[in-house]
């Protein structure tokens, strides 16, 4: 059965277009359960009527013809039910429904799986027998399980208009749906960015200058083979004959004979030499995994293997540096923040990642930049994206090609109403951050970039909560080493001066990799994070607090220094152990600097629980909520499809918050909180009123909130935060909040919610 499925999977992903790949499906179908009649109603487009897609036995001639009311017939009602229905005898059924053009007179047996993707119905399949019986459980459990694992394909085929990744070369226009990533418009041109020496994620682009690539790709074979020739000489006394013989059968599989002359024709047409080898490379990998001998099957991965090869020599020899002109959406599989470096500032305009979310640090950073964009948009057809005219609607979590001129104009409008309110929010720059009857809190910035140095500064904030000092070891291509770090985070206290300055000890892991010191775990944000790996090297984490310390020498601002993913108090302990150890050597050394607070980050349950025994042993905390939402809702803070479930007004988070702001307060040590939800203006309220010391944000954010608390008195916060932390439900929360922020003349702070943390 297991097989039967894979093979089905594998051929329809292989099909040129949708209507090819249902075809596909109803025929594989029909013989894999020996029955006469198998069928595909897909839902339309306005979701009132199924059409009859594709079938075996039924009539062919009626394919693309036929529609049925959404509510009609047992088709209807397996769609209405979300569930198979499975009838001996369909005929009798109150529900049947006669469609003469379908000439479906004789059948009686009727079993019908609804095609769910997302919760959202999208079709239906149907198998039908002439015989009256019952389908049996294993049958019907097939047919669920098939529906299941082709539902994401059908969605991304009807999204897209294509199915095949080695066919189609061109995308109509298209809406594609994400999650808000950071807020904003950008109207340009994408560009796709891709891991090197990854086969599948090269994408769809021409050749300049056919000869000159055809000369590039037939050097780059020649280097392949003789690495493939030095490598038979290496091993030929280790390996037997018949598998040295492979090595010959590789390099002919190189010749113009077979993949290189199958690469020169694409190329010929047009194509980049990359993209021809991707599509042939995947044409042959789909023909050899189809084949029913396991052997040959299994060469599927030799074909892939080969490919890789000479894609290292092409890439070897690929301009290491792109021009990138102005209005430049950048657009990957997975956008990591080495990439978003990749191209001057002046130039990006939009980001668009297929993976990750709203609160993944790519995300993350991408607020702080001010540079719109879109996260986890399953559906992208990434490799027809290059060079594409294309809008990213940060606020609703939007990606639009080919945008038309209604489009065009709305967004524009939208881009220059931002530039207005933006605008509007400069004179609160010079303003005190307090609420409408003076209660005051600080409103700090989160920063990692130098970049962030000068726009904090410039909006006015009141000192740095959270310096992630991660982004500078991840641009790196090695450790840096303490003098290096020294300049660096001087440069950061000095810019800050007199402020104070939060500066985080190295938190990688999770999303966070550093090419140099490589993780690989089966659940990274359950795994070695943040203080975990600076605790089993103390040689980076004393370096790094060193570094901290020396920095701050005759500079005049306040150094803290802060600790990432503590779990429990023998990891508050022995940090504190060495950071008193870094203490006294620097001032053995001769550095006098006054020592610094030391705070601990909120930002696993087992912290919040042990709030009071940690905050008794450092001078402040700091709530990290995008890892506590994660941690405490189970839901992974990177993947888009449970983005949906990762709620800040969430009961338990709003309980947890208030229980770690009494612990703090009952021993009296500040508290702050450094996550997004610091930055979306109807948090902050709440968090005011909860008793929060400090909230610190991206810049981006720093004067809607500073508005939003402005705007808001302290008296009604209260209440409104005793309201709410009555309730039971996040929705309803969040709803609360939000009329209570247009009661206050914030209504304009609701549309663009979503991004705003
Ligand atoms: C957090 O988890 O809330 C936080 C501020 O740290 P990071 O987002 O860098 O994990
Ligand atoms: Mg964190």
């Amino acid at each position: 059965m297991l097989e039967i499925l894979r093979r089905v999977i594998q051929e329809v992903n292989a099909a040129r277009d949708l209507n090819t790949a249902l075809d596909i499906i109803v025929a594989r179908v029909q013989a894999a359960m020996g029955t006469e009649v198998c069928t595909v109603y897909l839902l339309n487009d306005d979701r009132a009527h199924y059409v009859f897609m594709a079938t075996r036995g039924l009539n062919a001639d009626a394919v693309g013809k036929v529609t049925l009311e959404v509510g009609e017939g047992l088709v209807g009602l397996v769609g209405e039910r979300a569930e198979p229905v499975n009838l001996e005898n369909a005929s009798i059924h109150p529900r049947y429904h006669y469609v003469s053009e379908l000439a479906e007179d004789d059948y009686q047996a009727f079993l019908g799986v609804p095609i769910i993707h997302h919760r959202k119905v999208l079709g239906v399949i149907v198998v039908q027998q002439k015989q009256r019986r019952r389908y049996d459980d294993s049958e019907e459990a097939f047919l669920i399980t098939l529906s299941a694992q082709l539902a994401g394909v059908i969605a991304h085929a009807r999204a897209t208009g294509a199915l095949s990744i080695t066919e189609s070369s061109d995308l109509p226009a298209s809406r594609f749906a994400g999650k808000a990533g950071a807020p904003g418009v950008a109207i340009g041109t994408s560009i796709v960015i891709y891991p090197e020496a990854d086969l599948t994620k090269v994408p769809h682009r021409l050749c300049q200058d056919i000869d000159a690539e055809i000369t590039i790709f037939r050097n780059a074979v020649e280097e392949a083979k003789d690495d493939i020739r030095r490598m038979g000489q290496k091993l030929s006394d280790q390996l037997q004959p018949e598998e040295l013989a492979l090595f010959d059968a590789y390099l002919h599989m190189l010749d113009d004979s077979a993949i290189s002359g199958e690469v020169i024709t694409l190329i010929k047409e047009g194509l980049w030499s990359q993209t021809a080898l991707r599509r042939v490379i995947e044409a042959h990998v789909a023909t050899f995994e189809s084949m029913d001998d396991i052997y040959l099957r299994e060469r599927g991965s030799d074909v892939r293997d080969l490919g890789q090869r000479v894609l290292a020599k092409l890439q070897s020899k690929d301009e290491k540096r792109r021009i990138y002109s102005k209005g430049t959406i950048l657009i990957a599989d997975e956008l990591t923040p080495v990439m978003l470096a990749e191209v001057p500032r002046a130039k990006l305009a939009g980001l668009v990642s297929v993976k990750g979310s709203g609160s993944s640090h790519v995300a993350i950073l991408a607020k702080a930049m001010g540079i719109p964009t879109v996260m986890g948009v399953e559906d992208l057809p990434l490799h027809l994206l290059e060079q594409k005219p294309m809008i990213v609607d940060g606020f609703d979590g939007v990606v639009i090609t080919y945008p038309n001129k209604d489009q065009l104009k709305q967004y524009k409008r939208i881009v220059k109403e931002e530039a207005a309110f933006e605008q509007g929010l400069e004179s609160l720059k010079g303003e005190k951050s307090e609420t409408a009857d003076g209660h005051t809190i600080g409103l700090w910035v989160n920063t990692g970039l130098m970049t962030d140095v000068a726009r904090s500064l410039d909006r006015g904030a009141e000192g740095v909560g959270l310096y992630r000092t991660e982004v500078h070891f991840m641009m790196n291509d090695r450790f840096p080493t303490e003098d290096e770090q020294v300049a660096i985070y001087r440069q950061h206290l000095k810019a800050f001066s007199p402020l104070s300055v939060t500066m985080r000890t190295l938190d990688i892991g999770g999303d966070k990799a550093l090419s140099y010191f490589p993780i690989r775990e089966e659940n990274p944000f359950l795994g070695w994070r943040g203080i975990r790996v600076t605790l089993d090297h103390p040689e980076i984490f004393l370096a790094q607090v060193r570094a901290m310390m020396r920095a701050s020498e005759g500079i005049d601002a306040y150094l803290r220094i802060m600790l990432p993913m503590v779990s429990g108090t023998d990891e508050v302990d022995e940090a504190q152990k060495l950071i008193n150890q870094c203490y006294r050597e620097i001032t053995e050394e001769g550095v006098i600097v006054k020592k610094p607070d030391v705070g601990v980050m909120i930002e696993v349950p087992a912290a919040v629980y042990q709030a009071r025994d940690i905050v008794k042993r450092v001078d402040f905390l700091s709530v990290g909520s995008n890892d506590l939402i994660q941690y405490m809702l189970a839901v992974d803070r990177n993947n888009a499809r449970v983005a949906d479930l990762y709620q800040e007004f969430h009961p338990a988070v709003l309980h947890a918050l208030k229980y770690v702001v009494d612990a703090a307060h009952s021993v009296g040590k500040p508290l702050g909180i450094c996550g997004e939800m610091a930055g979306n203006p109807s948090a902050a309220i709440l968090l005011t009123a909860m008793g929060f010391d400090v909230l610190s944000m991206n810049s981006t954010n720093l004067l809607t909130v500073k508005w939003a608390i402005r705007s808001f008195e302290m008296g009604r916060a209260r209440q409104m935060l005793a309201d709410v932390l009555k309730m039971d439900n996040a929705q309803l929360i969040q709803k609360t909040v939000e009329d209570e922020m247009c009661k206050a003349g914030l209504g304009k702070l609701i549309r663009s919610r979503q991004v705003m943390h």
